[in-house]
């Protein structure tokens, strides 16, 4: 992967999954979060605008990935937003619940290759026709990168219909297996191949590499002992905390929000038996 700082300079290049807080304004069944472990980041804007900056300084220009929870709860989410798209390239994740007209200002005061978007649709608390308005707005001016939309069984019989009004649109829009208990029934193994073919379908506007992606995702190969970026190219960070990834949460390399962190070298053998979402940074997936 190579750098993205525009000033040329030879820094290494870092994305940053940034699970900024856990609070959230919707209740989905299937989330994992409970309502224990709904905090809101106490971190004031200012300083982390300030952290950004270091980060800046540290490593150029990183790709974050800004998700939760969900972001846009945080009282200065749209000042933040607005400080992070000034020196880092920002793909935020979320559930678009604010108003068309604090997009229609996010995408006037970013520009395009600074502040994109993907959406998740949560058909149990979202209503269908403003989320596809927003995702037009969102698309029109090229910030859209994708619609995810959780496979948690009971919207099984949903999928298609939804998938067709997005796609009918011309709206990228991705399946994601659900990953947990449903029907005293464990998730993704129990999906029947009608199923994991429904959700498979539903990646058709991918690429296709998405066939070896949902392999992972749907749990039939594993890591363990594969040689994986994780931790050098990229860093999950959870309120501050920072691992290789999220699946390596009892290993920390440090904290970003006091700057006192080391990173790994390079490459290094994954110790996990499976991967849900971040398999891409194993090196044989180096080249996408
Ligand atoms: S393969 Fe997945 S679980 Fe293993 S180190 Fe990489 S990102 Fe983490």
């Amino acid at each position: 992967m190579e750098s993205i700082d525009e000033s040329g300079k030879k820094r290494p290049a870092l994305r940053v999954l940034w699970n900024f807080h856990h609070a959230c304004n919707y209740r989905c069944e299937y989330c994992v979060r409970k309502d224990d472990d709904l905090a809101r980041c106490p971190v004031p804007v200012e300083q982390l605008a300030a952290v950004w900056r270091r980060m800046h300084e540290r490593y150029g220009t990183c790709w974050i990935d800004f998700t939760g929870g969900e972001p846009s709860t945080f009282p200065g989410f749209e000042h933040l937003v607005l400080e992070l798209a000034r020196d880092h390239a920002v793909h935020l994740i979320t559930n678009l619940s604010l108003p068309l007209e604090t997009w229609e200002r996010l995408v006037r005061g970013t520009a395009k290759n600074r502040f994109v978007i993907s959406a998740s649709f949560h058909p149990t608390q979202a209503e269908l026709e403003p989320f596809l308005e927003k995702c037009d707005l969102l698309h029109r001016h090229e910030r859209l990168r994708f619609v995810n939309f959780v496979a948690w069984p009971p919207l099984l019989e949903k999928l298609g219909f939804f998938r067709k009004r997005f796609l009918e649109r011309g709206l990228p829009f991705y399946a994601l297996a659900f990953m947990g208990q449903h029907g005293g029934k464990q998730y993704p193994d129990a999906y029947t191949p009608e199923e994991r073919s429904l959700i498979n379908d539903s990646g058709r506007t991918l690429v296709e590499i998405e066939a070896r992606r949902k392999a992972y995702q749907l749990g039939e190969v594993s890591p363990k002992g594969k040689l994986c970026r994780a931790g050098s190219q990229y860093i999950h960070v959870d309120q501050g905390k920072i691992t290789r990834c999220s699946r390596l949460q009892g290993e920390s390399l440090g904290d970003l929000y006091s700057g006192e962190f080391d990173l790994l070298k390079e490459a290094a053998p994954c110790p996990a038996d499976y991967c849900q979402c971040e398999f891409e940074w194993l090196k044989e997936f180096e080249s996408y």
